[in-house]
């Protein structure tokens, strides 16, 4: 009788915060996403009612507002220091970098709401960090005529931010000052896994979900080679199990599929690039912008559950191979800077 009623409470409870956090995205029946205040209030409340949940305050944007950084893991990390001393892994999550493309937005909300009320387990080797809306600048500048063949949400925000740069262009020559609060925070966290959520620019196939993985070329050594051999086709096998058939990203300029077509160059100045530089496995999930918003924030959402699980199953792994690249990047006396694509 007692364990049932500890059991009922504890339902009772998980219900409750369910309840409480219930986002704008939900209560619209997916069909809305929230404003920047909504979005900052949301995450305010969560990291007030759960000690799995650490937001902060990192450097400034364009904007006038602050950088958010949202840590969620089961003990509640948020110090680097310590995260790495108890090895474990951190998983970077950018979103809104454009914020007409919200799916990440409101998938990370329901992931980290999941988590707090224990209806979704991360395993305990992993720390997440978010950061909920990166262009907010451009995320205030609210329209429903941006992105006008964007099948959903009904409102959102625009790409270029205040000074009108389109921020995933940014993170070399860093002209915003929302790039360079990221670069701090990357340089902070050092993560092992980033990906930086976005939805397509508008070729039509039947795929809710594509995937941006960085060269695995131009990682290069055996980052490059794990990417390629491993990591890339587990998470291929993981979005099966749920469901999805994903693919990679259709960089198409004419050609058809049976011609093929080039990788995305992602050079330094995209956010994958960018983190590849740095040794981290570095990923742009691009949802199909022609499908419903729902269908995109729920495969946005199971793409990010694949990259947890991936990353929890294969953390020694993945902290080995960084050490061992960037031992390499140490000792070595010959840095190539140009490669032939
Ligand atoms: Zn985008």
């Amino acid at each position: 009788m007692r364990k049932t009623l500890l059991f009922l409470s504890l339902l009772f409870s998980t219900l409750l915060s369910a309840q409480e956090f219930v986002t704008r995205y939900e209560t619209s029946k997916g069909t809305q996403t929230p404003t920047y205040h909504e979005i900052v209030e949301w995450w305010q409340k969560l990291d007030a009612a759960s000690n799995k949940v650490k937001m902060l305050r990192k450097g400034s944007t364009d904007s006038g507002y602050p950088l958010h950084l949202v840590f969620v893991s089961n003990a509640g990390d948020y110090d680097v220091a310590t995260i790495r001393k108890k090895n474990k892994r951190i998983l970077f999550i950018n979103n809104g970098i454009h914020p007409g493309e919200p799916d990440g937005i409101d998938a990370s909300m329901l992931l980290a709401r999941d988590i707090v009320t224990n209806q979704y387990r991360i395993p305990d080797n992993v720390v997440l960090a978010f950061i909920p809306v990166y262009n907010i600048d451009g995320c205030l500048n609210r329209s429903p005529n941006y992105r006008v063949d964007q099948n959903g949400p009904e409102e959102f925000g625009f790409r270029g931010n205040g000074q009108n740069f389109d921020l995933n262009r940014d993170f070399i020559k860093m002209d915003s000052r929302n790039a360079q609060s990221f670069i701090e925070i990357f340089h902070e966290l050092d993560p092992d896994v980033f990906v930086d959520n976005h939805v397509s620019n508008g070729a039509d196939y039947q795929h809710i979900m594509t995937l941006l993985t960085t060269q695995h070329n131009k990682l290069g050594g055996v980052l490059g080679e794990f990417l390629n051999k491993t990591f890339e086709p587990g998470l291929y096998a993981g979005m099966k199990e749920k469901g999805y058939d994903l693919i990679p990203y259709v960089n198409s300029f004419g050609d058809t599929p049976e011609k093929g077509w080039p990788e995305f160059w992602d050079s330094p100045r995209y956010g994958s690039g960018f983190g590849a530089l740095w040794n981290t496995f570095s990923f742009v999930p691009e949802t199909h912008m022609l499908k419903e918003y729902q269908l995109r924030v729920k495969a946005t959402y199971a793409l990010m559950q694949t990259f947890i699980e991936f990353t929890g199953k294969n953390a020694d792994n993945i902290r080995d191979l960084r050490a061992a690249a960037k031992k390499i990047d140490r000792h070595t006396n010959r840095i190539p800077y140009n490669m032939e694509k």
